[in-house]
C-alpha cells in the first residue's frame, strides 16, 4: 500500500473536491448516487397504506408499525397493549395504526433507548405521570438521559432496570436485556420469545450499510460486540427501528461480515499508510500545522480502507457510496482509540 501512497493522496485530494461539491446541496448531486435496485436492501420493503404506513403481523399478537423509514413493535396481550418507541415521524398515525389493530388499550411503552428520532412520540402514550395510565420502562442510563433532556416528547420512565427486565403482560412476555454501552448509553434487546422476535434499534439495518459513523455510536465496540450478543439469541424476526420492513437472522450476519472487513480494512491500513510523506508535505505547505499534518493522515488512512471495503460491498449492501467512507473514519479512530491500533503512533523504539 506504501507504493500507491501518491495515487492514495491524489484520489483523497479528488475525494475531498468532490465532498466539497457535494456540500452545495444533495439536491443537485442526486443522480450521482448508486441505485438501491439490486442491492440486499430490497428484500425487506413492505407496502404502505392510504394513511401512510405499513404493518407487518408476526402472529400471537404481535406486530410491526412502519412509516417507512422507522419501526415500532406493537405487542397485544389480554391485560393491554405494549408498545416499542413511537417514532415522531410515524406520530399520530401509530395512535390510528394500533386502533385499527385492536380495542384493548396501550398499558406499557418501552423505550428501546433515549434517541429522540425513536422516541419523540413517547408522550402520545405516556400522558399522566402521577397517575398513569401506561407505564413507561427503559433502562436506567436512558432514564439518566430522559431527565437530562427535560423533553416532554419524551417522559422519565416510571420502571428502569440494570441489567434485565421481564415485562408480563397479560398473556404475552417480552424480555428486556442491557448488552452495553454500544449505539447509546442504553440501548437495550427486546425479545419475544413466544414469537420469536428480537427487536435492537440502530444496531443492524437490513441490506444498508449502517447509517452514518457506525450508526452514530457512542462506543464503537460495544456497538461491534452487539452483533454476537443478537446473535446468541433463538429468533426469526429481527427489528432494527428502521428501513421499513422486518429482517431476520441472515441481516445480522450479513452486516456483521461487513464490519468485520470493514474492522480488518481499517487496521491494514493504519499499518501500512506511511504518515512520513504525508506529514513532510503538509508540515513544508503549512509550517507548524500539527492538525493540519494528522487531518490529511487519518483521511489517507480512511480512504484505503474506504476503497477497499467497496471492492466488496458495493452495489450489495445500499449506500455503500454515501456512508462507506464515514464508517472507514470512524473505524479508524476507534482503532486507535479503543483498540490500540496505532500505526505510526504506536510505541516508539
Ligand atoms: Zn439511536
Amino acid at each position: 500500500m506504501k507504493s500507491s501512497l501518491s495515487s492514495t493522496v491524489a484520489g483523497l485530494l479528488i475525494f475531498l473536491a468532490g465532498a466539497a461539491t457535494a456540500c452545495t446541496g444533495f439536491a443537485g448531486q442526486h443522480d450521482h448516487f448508486l441505485p438501491v435496485n439490486g442491492t440486499l436492501a430490497m428484500e425487506n420493503q413492505i407496502p404502505l397504506n392510504d394513511a401512510g404506513y405499513g404493518v407487518s403481523h408476526f402472529g400471537h399478537g404481535a406486530y410491526m408499525v412502519t412509516d417507512g423509514a422507522y419501526q415500532t413493535l406493537v405487542l397485544v396481550s389480554t391485560a393491554g397493549v405494549v408498545v416499542v418507541d413511537a417514532p415522531p415521524t410515524t406520530g399520530h398515525k401509530l395512535q390510528w395504526a394500533i386502533g385499527n389493530l385492536t380495542s384493548i388499550p396501550v398499558r406499557w411503552f418501552v423505550y428501546s433507548h433515549s434517541h429522540s428520532d425513536h422516541a419523540g412520540g413517547a408522550y402520545l402514550f405516556a400522558d399522566n405521570q402521577a397517575h398513569p395510565k401506561v407505564k413507561t420502562i427503559a433502562h436506567e442510563n436512558t432514564a439518566a438521559q430522559l431527565v437530562a433532556a427535560r423533553d416532554p416528547h419524551r417522559p422519565v420512565p416510571h420502571i428502569t432496570f440494570k441489567d434485565r427486565y421481564t415485562l408480563k403482560a397479560g398473556n404475552q412476555t417480552l424480555d428486556l436485556f442491557f448488552p452495553g454501552i454500544g449505539h447509546d448509553l442504553g440501548n437495550i434487546i427486546i425479545y419475544a420469545p413466544k414469537q420469536r422476535i428480537l427487536m435492537m434499534v440502530d444496531q443492524i439495518y437490513a441490506g444498508w450499510v449502517p447509517f452514518w459513523n457506525l450508526a452514530a455510536s457512542v462506543y464503537v465496540p460495544g456497538w461491534i460486540d452487539a452483533h454476537d450478543r443478537i446473535l446468541a439469541y433463538d429468533f426469526d424476526v429481527y427489528l432494527g427501528g428502521h428501513m421499513g420492513g422486518p429482517a431476520n437472522r441472515t441481516a445480522v450476519t450479513v452486516q456483521r461480515e461487513y464490519v468485520r472487513d470493514l474492522y480488518a480494512n481499517c487496521a491494514d491500513a493504519l499499518n501500512n499508510v506511511d504518515i512520513v510523506p504525508i506529514g513532510t508535505e503538509v508540515l513544508t505547505n503549512n509550517p507548524y500545522n500539527i492538525w493540519a499534518q494528522f487531518a490529511v493522515y487519518l483521511d489517507a488512512v480512511a480512504e484505503v480502507c474506504y476503497n477497499a471495503t467497496s471492492a466488496k460491498w458495493l452495489g450489495k449492501l445500499a449506500a455503500q457510496d454515501i456512508f462507506g467512507f464515514s464508517h472507514a473514519r470512524t473505524m479508524v479512530s476507534s482503532l486507535r482509540l479503543d483498540y490500540d491500533v496505532l500505526g505510526p503512533n504506536g510505541v516508539q523504539p
